[in-house]
């Protein structure tokens, strides 16, 4: 028998809107004993059927819902046709940017909560996030060898999200062959080597890659710095782009080697960039009183705020690098500086970006926005799916 969660009276509008969460302060009762990551049916308070979801009994997020249609079980047929549904979207955006590595699926926002899917070539790299992602894992791995026969299935579970969970870290091969030390990927023309097995997340960062592009129209003839440039990413595109000078900025040596082998296997001019192994934040001050100067910086940080205790200070390293990233633009310079702290929205990133104009006494004006590849999708049901988002700062 299939365990049935009942809600607090008035906590049933958000599922009517179908989000995908239900909170544990939102349950009245529970009817049976569900256990980790097991499929249960959800009711109003007065009876009324909702969703079916899987329970994390140790998570806030004590139910994640797979689907609002009654008639819809939880089995390999459904994961075949939310990975259907997600492949549809790609093929459009493969087609239209070059693509052959893509996330395949952005987890709620492709309703598929807990499950990451990144696609580079004939590999998929998986992330099971939550309790009844891990329940599914052998359904999902199925469904995925039933829709992709051809392809080799790694998963990367090395993320500290699932403790919340009560789950261990996972990675490994779960289908076909050990991915090679890199798989090679293409997006909008540039080449890209992806370290699935000992690369950051799944290997690389593919929710940048709209903002890669949109960065290409500024750099041309240009000196450029590139910072927190993992493998290369905006700085291949400045090279694409015609700057004069790309100077990449890392902590981590194998990304900074893979970045000199990327800028090589596209036939860029080497000889016109620079890969230093610096920590942003001392490199920047440094420059700063050396009086170095560029015309375009890049602040691709990485995530500063994992939990809402920690915004304040992201808030601080923010304003900090941004500021520096000013003082040591030419007068008429170019930002582009990004956030991917999902708990930082956009107008308290903007807010952030005018106090540190304040700081670096420079005029600032804002001049696009940004926000995550087209691959991770915004669902409109689901509005925490935004997380990254940026702006192009023209600073006088
Ligand atoms: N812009 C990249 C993604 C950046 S991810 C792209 O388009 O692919 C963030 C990077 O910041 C990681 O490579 C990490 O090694 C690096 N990093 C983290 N802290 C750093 C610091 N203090 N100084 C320099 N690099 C840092």
């Amino acid at each position: 028998m299939t365990a049935s969660i009942y809600l607090v009276k008035g906590r049933e509008k958000s599922l009517r809107r179908r989000h995908p969460w239900i909170f544990s302060r939102g349950i009245d009762r529970v009817e049976g004993k569900p256990e980790l990551g097991e499929t249960v049916d959800v009711y109003d308070n007065k009876g009324e059927w909702l969703a079916r979801g899987a329970y994390s009994p140790q998570s806030q997020i004590r139910v994640r819902v797979w689907t609002f249609n009654k008639n819809e079980a939880i089995d390999v047929n459904f994961f075949v046709n939310r990975l259907n549904a997600a492949q549809s979207l790609r093929d459009i955006l493969a087609a239209r940017d070059g693509l052959t590595g893509y996330r395949l699926i952005a987890a709620e926002s492709d309703g598929l909560p807990g499950i990451t899917i990144d696609r580079y070539q004939n590999y998929l790299v998986c992330q099971l996030l939550s309790a009844g992602a891990e329940a599914q894992r052998e359904v999902l791995i199925e469904a995925l060898q039933q829709c992709y026969p051809s392809c080799n299935i790694y998963e990367r579970s090395d993320v500290s999200v699932r403790k919340k969970e009560g789950l261990k870290q996972r990675t490994g091969v779960l289908h076909g062959e050990e991915p090679p030390k890199f798989v090679t990927i293409e997006e909008n023309g540039v080449k890209i080597n992806v370290d699935i097995v000992g690369g950051h997340k799944t290997g690389f960062y593919l929710d940048q890659r709209d903002s890669r592009e949109a960065s290409v129209k500024y750099v041309n003839g240009k000196r450029v710095l590139n910072c927190f440039c993992y493998t290369g990413g905006f700085g291949l595109y400045a090279l694409k782009g015609g700057a004069s000078e790309v100077v990449n900025v890392d902590v981590s040596q194998p990304a900074l080697d893979t970045a000199q082998l990327n800028a090589e296997i596209n036939g860029y001019p080497v000889e016109n960039a620079q890969f230093v192994n610096a920590d942003v934040f001392k490199l920047l001050r440094e420059y700063r009183e050396r009086g170095e100067l560029f015309d375009v910086v890049i602040m691709d940080p990485p995530k500063f705020a994992e939990s809402k205790s920690q915004l304040v200070g992201a808030c601080r390293g923010y304003k900090d690098i941004n500021m520096l990233a000013m003082q040591i633009l030419k007068p008429g310079g170019m930002l582009l500086t990004y956030s991917c702290s999902g708990l930082m929205d956009n107008g308290l990133f903007q807010k952030i970006i005018a106090d540190a104009a304040i700081d670096a006494h420079r005029d600032v004006q804002f001049i696009e926005r940004f926000s995550q590849a087209a691959d991770h999708p915004l669902d409109s049901a689901y509005p925490e799916g935004f997380y990254l988002k940026g702006f192009a700062c023209y600073v006088k």
